[in-house]
């Protein structure tokens, strides 16, 4: 029996550590499905932060610690779009709000700004930016954080709302780390069946692909090749050795498909022929040991940018990732 009155909680522990994998797609199922009651998409929302984390979690002794910041942060980049430019109304119609706080709070803070329409969200001023995330974010710890504690019986994350964040159970973290492109592609279908329902024809074009493109991709990657370019001096393409001119490209070791995410570990300079040969595709698994052991000389620059970039990697993960990211689908380079 499950409980409908998550939000209203504060605080949870994991309730159970030792869960399989069939626990876990018994519960992602539940909750994708419309058996479990939702007012609004956050709960799709926050499932998909959560994925868009997944590679910057911190190992502790109650579990992989993610921050509401983090979270929150993505959550809002990933609604920006979605409300802003697809108008795509996130909020059942028949609750007694005709908009849901969040929708507030991005119109609001548009009008604020003095801007109309179409603005990307980078490009809003700092003190804006982050006046909205911290409104998102107080919003969500409210209604949503709680609610899918419950949803998962609390075999998904411990949390505690006066906390910094939650605690995500660690073979749940593994769980998310293997099947990241399965539960992201059942979260778009039971996200986009909702909208569906809460939308009108005209905004509904293509819904699966707004969804998709929510995550946007980062276009300017220039501090990361300034980076790479200052920490190895010999400057050749990782791939064929080769001497790069100014037009070095800076490569996904695993491709973007899959991680979703821009880590400095995840980073090669490459010439732009190996870049396009690349492309979507993995490096073999003599170009992954290289990668991890010019992380392990990465890593040491003290430069707190760096450790930052650092934060949740360690060797084991990434052939982890490369042998989850396999498994996906994506294939080796040749
Ligand atoms: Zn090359």
């Amino acid at each position: 029996m499950k409980m409908a009155a998550g939000w209203r909680l504060s605080k949870g522990e994991i309730r159970k550590y030792y869960v399989d994998e069939n626990d876990l797609w018994s519960s992602f199922n539940y909750v994708f499905s419309e058996a479990c009651a939702k007012r609004s998409t956050y709960k799709f929302g926050l499932i998909k932060s959560i994925l868009d984390n997944i590679l910057s979690v911190t190992p502790t002794s109650r579990g992989m610690e993610l921050s509401y910041i983090d979270i929150f942060s993505k959550f809002t980049v990933n609604y920006w779009n979605l409300i802003t430019k697809y108008h795509l109304r996130q909020i059942h119609s028949n609750v007694r709000y005709t908009d849901s706080q969040i929708e507030k709070v991005f119109q609001d803070a548009l009008s604020h700004a003095g801007v109309l329409g179409d603005v990307e969200f980078d490009s809003l001023a700092e003190n804006d930016k982050n006046s909205i995330i911290s409104k998102v974010t107080k919003e969500c710890k409210r209604c949503v954080v709680g609610a899918l504690y419950e949803n998962f019986d609390g075999q998904l994350y411990g949390f505690d709302l006066k906390d910094t964040g939650i605690w995500i159970n660690p073979v749940a973290y593994e769980f998310m780390l293997k099947y990241k492109p399965e539960i992201e592609q059942l979260n778009y279908y039971a996200w986009a069946k909702f909208l569906e329902k809460v939308n009108k024809d005209d905004a509904l074009i293509r819904v699966l692909g707004k969804l998709e493109l929510s995550t946007p991709r980062r276009v300017d990657l220039s501090i990361y090749r300034k980076i790479l370019e200052m920490e190895f001096e010999d400057n050749t393409c990782f791939y064929c050795g080769c001497k790069l001119s100014r037009s070095a490209h800076v490569d996904h070791v695993i491709p973007w498909a899959f991680v979703k995410a821009d880590h400095l570990w995840n980073f090669v300079l490459a010439c732009p022929k190996c870049n396009h040969k690349k492309n979507d595709r993995l490096p073999t698994k003599e170009g992954l040991s290289r990668v991890i052991v010019r992380n392990e000389h990465l890593k040491s620059v003290p430069k707190i940018f760096i450790s930052k970039e650092f934060k949740g990697y360690n060797p084991d993960l990434m052939w982890r990732i490369w042998n989850y990211a396999k498994l996906s689908g994506l294939k080796e380079m040749k």
